[in-house]
């Protein structure tokens, strides 16, 4: 008898040993930062400048991939957050672009677009917006099903999709800017009504105050070496500006949308997270919480002003700032050891064609409107007086398949009568079939980033591929979507947790984020994930 209960109390510890064992070990607390239209030699370029405790601390205690790169185009901001997220590519998880045309329906589609939900915190249609478009979970969503649903997911950011692609379909809350009140808002797919933390924080009309203080160069503007002068031949001007020159007031216009182009979009972004933190209890619930945050400011100055720019410059030594407030709260709420975070971008950018043209480096505006009317011509030439191009959404046109068949016209006729009149236009490299990417003469590389960018339920049937450095755009400002390095290589930054400060030159590519959280983490890898795991040493 006594032997029996000796022998039950031993299997006893020892299965309590082995569940404490088998238990993953988590920390309490997973950031994730995207900054939107960050290069990755941003982290570089302004290196000298950069405080100690921000971005300079990730690199120096932290895993940095150098040689990470986004391995699909568009490579833009919707497809960006979403595949930084679902470790996988438009192909799969379907956001194809920030807008695409459905091909089943022939409508125009933005990629958070939800009619059937209702905005939560402000009166109009900018809460219209779900998940529903994004075709695989997410890590958010992995990480929360793998603790029964007992943790919570939070996303934040300026743009409606750099929040809600992030949080996934799981999210307890996606919190995105109006610009008409200046409110963080959200929408009913999520809530009812807006936390009384959320607003207070709008009452408190900080977006308001921001600009208010108008926007000039942390640092005398003299000392910025690392970029051109601010001259701004090639930069767009702000609204109620005579010149796009520092001081810029910030009181043009609208100042509540104004501030989405300068530093202080991004310093509204890191208060409210920090308020989440804080008034949803992150990780202070004994399960490991997600905060997703994008910083979105980044990427309206640098369409703006481009990468050689004083504002881009000073929008970077801010945004350092701003990240090094978020490590020294969560060391003091959770301890670094006790929280994983990872920081990377959505895309990158070219540099502003007229600037480096002034530089002699190859580059240069392809005449959209040119192309599209020549290819009309060329098109009504062959076929006559019908409306064949339905629409050119992310550089692909995209052709009516009901008349072609009716006309019974070859795809390979069209493909042609398409490259003749893209092949006179000024700064056109390749068309691509999309149906028939492989046999298409391009590089191996490019096919398979084409491969992954193309959904045959949301693309176009043939893509424009300009030369590098050729933007489809104006005078002023730069742009971002194609295969290119300079839109694909981003920074990949993890720090905390068991994170062992390490540099990694191996490539690393944009799926590869989150098949190795959820590796770490010890969950599932997102429904259509195709990453694999980053070898450390
Ligand atoms: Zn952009």
């Amino acid at each position: 008898m006594r032997l029996t209960k000796l022998f039950i109390a031993m299997l006893l510890i020892g299965s309590t040993q082995l569940n404490a064992q088998n238990k993953p070990s988590r920390p309490k607390l997973v950031v994730g930062i995207v900054v939107d239209q960050m290069r990755y030699d941003y982290l570089y370029r302004f290196s000298n400048r950069y405080g100690e405790n921000g971005l300079k601390r990730m690199m120096r205690e932290g895993l940095n991939c150098q040689d990470n790169h986004y391995n699909y185009a568009p490579t833009v901001t919707a497809a960006g957050h979403a595949s930084v997220y679902t470790g996988s590519v438009p192909a799969i998880h379907g956001i194809v672009g920030n807008d695409w045309t459905d091909r089943a329906t022939g409508k125009h589609v933005y990629c958070t677009d939800d009619s059937t939900v209702t905005t939560v915190g402000t009166i109009g249609k900018t809460g219209l917006m779900s998940p529903k478009n994004l075709w695989t979970s997410t890590i958010t969503d992995q990480l929360k099903i793998s603790q029964n649903y007992k943790s919570k997911t939070i996303a934040i950011a300026l743009k409606d999709r750099g929040a809600i692609l992030p949080g996934g379909h799981t999210a307890d809350a996606a919190y995105w800017y109006d610009s008409k009140e200046g409110r963080w808002i959200t929408s009913s797919f999520y809530m009812q009504n807006l936390p009384n933390w959320v607003q207070a924080f709008n009452s408190e009309e900080r977006a308001q105050k921001y600009t208010k203080l108008g926007w000039n160069t942390l640092y005398p503007i003299e000392t910025y070496h690392s970029s051109a002068p601010d001259a701004g031949e090639f930069e767009n001007k702000m609204a109620g500006e005579t010149a796009p020159v520092f001081p810029h007031s910030l009181q043009g216009g609208n100042p509540l949308e104004l501030i989405r182009t300068s530093p202080y979009g991004n310093t509204l972004t890191k208060d409210f997270a920090i308020k989440a933190m804080q008034e949803e209890q992150l990780g202070k619930n004994g399960t490991t919480d997600f905060l997703a945050i994008s910083f979105s400011s980044t990427d309206y100055v640098g369409h703006s002003f481009g990468p050689q720019s004083i504002e881009l410059e000073d929008t970077y030594l801010r945004l350092d700032r701003d990240i090094a407030e978020i490590l020294s709260f969560l060391d003091k709420q959770y301890g670094k050891d006790q929280v994983l975070v990872f920081l990377t971008a959505d895309h990158a950018v070219a540099e502003i064609p007229g600037f480096i043209k002034g530089k002699k480096l190859p580059g240069g505006i392809f005449d959209r409107l040119k192309a599209v009317t020549d290819l009309k011509k060329a098109l009504s030439s062959a076929y006559g007086d019908v409306d064949l191009l339905v629409s050119e959404d992310n550089s692909q046109l995209h052709f009516n398949a009901k008349t072609i068949q009716k006309m019974g016209i070859k795809r390979a006729d069209l493909y042609q009568v398409v490259r003749q009149s893209f092949e006179k236009q000024e700064g056109f490299s390749e068309l691509v079939d999309l149906q028939s990417i492989q046999q298409s003469s391009i590089v191996s590389n490019y096919k398979n980033i084409i491969q992954n960018g193309y959904n045959p339920a949301r693309s176009g049937d043939f893509m424009v591929l300009l030369r590098p450095q050729w933007l489809i755009g104006y005078k002023t400002g730069t742009s971002h979507s194609t295969v290119y390095a300079y839109d694909t290589h981003v920074p990949l930054l993890f720090y905390g947790w068991k994170v062992k400060p390490q540099e990694i030159n191996a490539r690393t590519e944009i799926s590869d984020i989150s098949t190795t959280l959820a590796n770490w983490l010890n969950c599932m890898e997102p429904s259509g994930s195709i990453g694999k795991v980053i070898q450390t040493k």
